[in-house]
């Protein structure tokens, strides 16, 4: 209902801005003052010492000059994740303040220590996304946490976090979002990816605990870790507009496609037992696949023993191994079943 509300007020203001700006007026976001028609690139902390490093990650603002929502993205939270940081980037740059409604934060690299190096987790082998909302006592995970979620998250009406797949693996460009929220849903679906999967998501992710605050969520994961790739980048700066523009931000330039294909369940199809060895695969991402057909075969080499890896149900190929050595058990293929979004 807030966010229908929020809708409303958007395009009520939309027809009156003028009326509208002073009471609009400038706001402070971590520690700077971002005035209606702003847009700024700075660092989230000035303090100069060895752990500052971690908490000093870039923040960048533009501030519509008229009342609306505040969308938030975030990306890099994995910092090998390169993708969305790409994307992150692209949509703040094409954000225009003069001709914008509400405000755009963008936290582009969550995780800005381990991004420069490549490495998904924190230095202290910590996943920064299982530590929301965080709390002012405890690791650099739960302190950062805590930072970027009472500072910015807590104030964002809408949140698209930007993923890839992780180690050796890449994801269908897709929408991930807990589908039992109607207002969850709808964000996600007029993100325009065209494929949803459902969850709630893993307790202590910023995706999670944003809608346990009531901060309407989704996670855009796209591609693989440690290389921009082009496709999963620009779909992910369009689907960024288009949430804009389903918000009221932006005017539309484009048209919405809100059907998507909704996947409620998933599986992965494993290597068997004591089968190990060189993965190839005969898939790719977005492959329909029937049970039984062929993923394609792990040789063992040294028996020179091809195994021929098949599909354990039938679906659609949403996530997979790029070709690596494997072992017993290694999840191959990620495969969605596709389901009914609730009325
Ligand atoms: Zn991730």
């Amino acid at each position: 209902m807030k966010h229908l509300l929020l809708v409303v007020s958007t395009l009520f203001v939309l027809s009156c801005p003028v009326a509208n700006a002073d009471e609009w007026g400038a706001v402070e976001l971590v520690r700077q003052t971002i005035r209606p028609g702003e847009k700024l690139k700075y660092s989230a902390i000035e303090e100069r010492s060895f752990e500052g490093s971690y908490l000093n990650i870039p923040v960048f603002v533009a501030r519509g000059l008229t009342a609306g929502p505040t969308l938030c993205v975030t990306a890099g939270i994995h910092g090998d994740e390169m993708n969305g940081v790409e994307s992150a980037r692209r949509a703040f740059l094409q954000a225009d303040p003069a001709t914008m409604a509400g405000m755009l934060v963008v936290l582009p690299t969550l995780n800005a220590d381990g991004f420069r190096n490549g490495d998904r987790y924190l230095p202290d082998r910590r996943d920064l996304n299982r530590f929301f909302p965080g709390s002012e006592r405890g690791s650099v995970a739960s302190i950062m946490a805590n930072a970027i979620f009472e500072q910015v998250i807590k104030r964002c009406d809408a949140l698209v976090d930007l993923h890839t797949a992780s180690f050796h693996r890449t994801n269908l460009p897709q929408i991930r979002v807990d589908e039992s929220n109607a207002a969850a849903l709808a964000l996600a679906r007029n993100f325009g990816a065209g494929i949803i999967i459902g969850g709630a998501g893993p307790e202590g992710s910023l995706r999670r605990e944003a809608m346990n605050a009531g901060v309407l969520a989704i996670i855009y994961e796209a591609g693989e870790p440690l290389r921009f790739e082009e496709g999963p980048i620009v779909q992910g700066v369009t689907g960024i507009a288009n949430v804009m523009q389903y918000l009221g931000m932006v005017q539309g330039t484009h048209e919405l496609v809100p059907e998507s294909r909704i996947f409620t369940k998933s599986s992965w199809v494993r290597v068997p037992k004591r089968q190990g060895g060189f993965f190839f695969p005969t898939v790719a991402p977005g492959d329909s696949v029937n049970k039984g057909d062929v993923l394609g075969e792990v040789v063992d080499p040294l028996t020179d023993e091809r195994h021929t890896i098949t599909a354990t149900l039938s679906g659609e190929v949403i996530g997979m191994s790029v070709p690596q050595i494997t072992l017993s058990g290694y999840g191959l293929v990620h495969i969605g079943i596709p389901g009914k979004a609730p009325e």
